[in-house]
């Protein structure tokens, strides 16, 4: 019923699933979750990754370096696309800008973002964003790489209407998580019923950013249905419409695989 369109599943700690991903993602399907995209951080862990989730077809993934990686896991062009460049990857990120941790210096931070952009439209898989406190710059790199040409989303939507017009202008989805569920979140909330329908998803980001009720746990896909139902009372619509357009749209962007 449910894609979560962007999660750290190789993140999420066992404790609470018996120390076996087997029965998280258990969990997980029998929550309606048909469909999980496992997004990476940075390429040390990626194997890792890769295994934890191979036996899961329900699973498809990334491969990227996070804007908040140490500045030692940068990557180069021709790495990632050697990484990337394979059938089972359906997206190049997470990537982006955050100048609100300002872990690494913005140059450099908006270098590792070109190069993912580049990949992304070398390779014509589309580019999962992160933004913070980067607005500005995140657009004019996403326009100064042709990022329409690969399409992609803004992850975790926290921005402004104006400058998610700026993206659908691009051609980019807008994913909401569990912050659209958060008290103080009224802004967004105002942002969520605009955006239009077919650029329309939903995520976890899990394990952070639980929404409410769970909000301050940890978070996991199961919870994706407390994002899809504050957006259906947003939208004035039900969950299982929710359900269906962010799934379709999930599908047409980043495929089957
Ligand atoms: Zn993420």
């Amino acid at each position: 019923m449910f894609v979560d369109s962007h999660c750290h599943l190789d993140c999420i700690k066992l404790d609470e699933f018996e120390d076996d991903f087997d029965v998280l993602m258990q969990r997980c399907l029998a929550a309606g979750v048909d469909h999980m995209l496992c997004v990476a951080i940075d390429l040390d862990k990626y194997p890792r990754m890769l295994r934890l989730v191979q036996h899961y077809p329900q699973v498809s993934v990334s491969a990227g370096v996070h804007p908040m990686a140490d500045p030692d896991k940068d990557v180069d062009l021709a790495t990632l696309r050697a990484v990337a460049d394979s059938n089972s990857v359906v997206a190049i990120g997470e990537t982006g800008l955050d100048y609100y941790y300002d872990r690494l210096d913005r140059a450099a931070q908006q270098q590792r973002f070109r190069t993912h952009v580049q990949c992304a439209v070398d390779l014509g898989k589309p580019v999962i964003v992160h933004t913070r406190d980067a607005g500005e710059d995140t657009l004019a790199i996403l326009r100064e790489e042709n990022a329409s040409q690969c399409g992609g989303v803004i992850h975790c939507f926290t921005e402004t209407m104006a400058f998610a017009e700026k993206a659908l202008e691009l051609g980019f989805m807008i994913s909401f998580s569990g912050i659209i569920t958060f008290r103080n979140a009224e802004a967004l909330r105002e942002v969520a019923r605009q955006v239009p329908e077919r650029h329309l998803l939903i995520e976890t980001d899990s394990p952070y950013l639980a929404p409410a009720p769970h909000r301050g746990k940890q978070n996991h896909p199961a919870y994706v249905r407390h994002v899809a139902q504050q957006l259906a009372a947003i939208r004035d619509t039900s969950v299982e419409q929710i359900a269906a357009i962010t799934s379709a749209n999930y599908f047409r962007v980043f495929g089957r695989c």
